[in-house]
């Protein structure tokens, strides 16, 4: 008899379940989508039975498409939108609040005074972070203010959890309360190296420990999954972070290999070893998983806008009617003609910083058409992962040679080999490019015993399409040094 196992990916706009063979091959895939809600500017919430109803119902519904028997599914394992903040209470599992979503920026105040009172240092130093609204504390310490808990929660009546942890305690029979050492990592209240919540953090935010949930390792048995969900208890194996999943399941287990996931915006990760790397540009170091009580570390470094960009080809200025054609079009030039598009919607990330740049198409001349601007847009994708890859190459002195892609844009070969050639390396894109919901399935099934061990993990991965550099060194420099000079002009812009 063949051996399954379900990965639950429970995304910022869906909940989906994926099957999985013991060759780690998709079976089956459902998922549904569920409402945003936006009660004031830069405020974004889910409610939290939306969270859990959409994620049971996929559960239930992708094991009935299957047709699979459910003794033969060995394990769960749960992957999340990282950072997004639910409270609970411990007696009743009545949630207090929605979930304040990662994207929410209510607590940009609080993290203003956490600068002022000198924490940034610390904060990077001891969580991998840098100060910001982002990550879970701050809210959690706002919900905490907000409706007035603080006497409740110090007497362990309230439950704070990310959303594994939300899911761990609604699916898992008797109620644990837990987080995996991935999601911890996002909190800005863990101790990264000491793997503990750090009291500086707990004391600066006003949070008492007794709402934290404990902190488990990303592949281990959490518990049996309630019978009243599908009728049968099955162990539930793993839980981890949507980007540490996916760097999990591009198979990136040695130092110095990463993967790109393009999305909406790109999330860039690299595996570090056995030691977070500290960066000078202001990337993340968060734990990749922790095994066995083991952690590997990753930086970490996101482009702001990277799919975004070809949205905004189609959808404000018409230029195409489907992100797809977006590669055509890009191939019907021999170059952008010395055109570069700066995507700074929202100002730039990593490497630069800078929230008051905006957006820049700059080098037009009488002869640029539409074919060169919607190039010029997939580039800026490439580019801004280029300038993300150096800045981690020299945070860790070592140089890459391959990156793992996934995400809806990755199907775009052009972007990739453009990707290849401004990097000067090797683009890989796997067989399997649901990454996220593969990584947690591995991790599942490395729990409970369908894979021994890891070097029985490392064979699973397969590679789908592989793409060389094509173009040299001197090509590679004139064509950064054209882009890093649009991104000097795109910068400081809003200040003005
Ligand atoms: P997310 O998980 O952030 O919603 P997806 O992984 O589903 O993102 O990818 C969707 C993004 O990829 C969109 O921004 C879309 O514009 C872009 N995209 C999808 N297909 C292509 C393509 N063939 N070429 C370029 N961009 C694409």
């Amino acid at each position: 008899m063949h051996t399954y196992i379900i990965a639950l990916d429970q995304g910022t706009t869906s909940s989906r379940a994926v099957i999985f063979d013991e060759k780690a091959r998709v079976v089956a895939m459902k998922s549904y989508e569920f409402e945003q809600i936006y009660p004031q500017p830069g405020w974004v919430e889910h409610d939290p039975a939306a969270i859990l109803n959409t994620q049971i119902d996929a559960l239930r519904e992708v094991v009935r498409i299957s047709g699979i028997p459910l003794e033969a599914i060995a394990a769960i394992g749960i992957t999340n939108q990282r950072e997004t903040t639910l409270l609970w209470d411990r007696k009743t599992g009545r949630p207090l609040y929605n979930a304040i979503v990662w994207q929410c920026r209510r607590t940009a105040p609080i993290i203003a005074r956490l600068r002022e009172e000198g924490l940034e240092k610390h904060i990077k130093a001891t969580t991998g972070l840098v100060p910001d609204a982002y990550f879970s504390g701050s809210k959690l310490s706002w919900l905490l203010d907000e409706l007035d808990l603080h006497e409740r929660a110090e007497r362990g009546e309230i439950c704070f959890g990310t959303v594994d942890s939300f899911l761990a305690w609604n699916l898992i029979s008797g109620r644990p309360h837990v987080t995996d050492a991935t999601n911890a990592s996002r909190t800005m209240l863990f101790d990264i190296r000491k793997n503990e919540w750090d009291d500086t953090m707990l004391r600066a935010l006003n949070i008492p420990r007794a709402v934290l949930p404990e902190v488990v390792d990303t592949s281990g048995v959490i518990g049996m999954l309630d019978p009243s969900i599908l009728g049968c208890a099955i162990p539930v194996a793993a839980l981890s972070g949507d980007q540490h999943s996916a760097l999990f399941g591009q198979g990136c287990y040695e130092p110095g290999m990463m993967k790109n996931t393009y999305g909406t915006g790109c999330f860039l990760l690299m595996n570090t070893g056995d030691q977070p790397a500290s960066s000078k540009s202001g990337l993340l170091s968060t734990i990749a998983w922790r095994i066995g009580g083991k952690c590997t570390y990753a930086l970490e470094g996101s482009v702001f806008v990277g799919g975004a960009a070809v949205q905004w080809l189609r959808d404000e200025m018409h230029l195409i009617e489907r992100a797809s054609e977006s590669e055509t079009i890009a191939r019907s030039i021999p170059d952008c003609g010395g055109v570069y598009m700066v995507p700074a919607f929202a100002g730039l990330g990593a490497p630069y910083w800078d929230m008051y740049s905006r957006g820049t198409i700059i080098g037009l001349t009488r002869g640029t058409g539409r074919a060169h601007i919607v190039r010029a847009a997939l580039e800026s994708i490439a580019y801004q992962s280029c300038d993300l890859v150096n800045a981690m190459a020299e945070d860790c002195g070592r140089q890459p040679t391959e990156l793992r892609v996934d995400g809806g844009a990755s199907a775009n070969q052009f972007l990739m080999q453009f990707q290849a050639d401004i990097l000067g390396c090797q683009v890989i894109r796997p067989a399997v490019i649901e990454t996220t919901a593969l990584g947690a399935a591995l991790l599942a099934g490395l729990a409970v015993g369908v894979w021994k061990d890891m070097d029985e993990i490392r064979k699973i991965w397969r590679q789908d399409l592989s793409l060389v550099p094509q173009k040299g060194e001197a090509w590679r420099t004139q064509a950064l040094a054209g882009w890093h000079e649009a991104v000097n002009r795109s910068m400081n812009w809003a200040k003005q």
